[in-house]
């Protein structure tokens, strides 16, 4: 696994961005809803590379991006951790 994410569903309002725009299909709706009533995003993270798309579209900034960088930088189990705001792309 090169990457994963977690999710605030507390604040999460379930709109689904997220899910349509993960390129692995690593993020499914909860069929549990949250204190709101809104049913969140759940990452599976399966097969999630950090690519950081699923931060970036979410409106609520409720996603947060851990990449496994241990490869590139040649030790093990260092992470860099980019939220919505710090995704940079292209
Ligand atoms: S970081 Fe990329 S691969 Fe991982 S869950 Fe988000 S959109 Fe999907
Ligand atoms: S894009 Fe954000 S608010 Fe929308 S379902 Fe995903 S985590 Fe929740």
């Amino acid at each position: 696994m090169a990457g994963k994410i977690t999710i605030d569903i507390e604040k999460c309002k379930g709109c689904g961005l997220c899910v349509a725009v993960c390129p692995k299909g690593s993020i499914v709706i909860s069929s549990e809803s949250n204190a709101k009533g809104y049913f969140p995003a759940r990452p599976t993270n399966v097969d999630c590379t950090g690519c950081g798309e699923c931060a970036v579209v979410c409106p609520d900034a409720v996603i947060t991006v851990y990449r496994d960088d241990s490869r590139k930088a040649g030790s093990a189990g260092q992470r860099r951790e980019a939220n919505g705001a710090g995704v940079s792309r292209g």
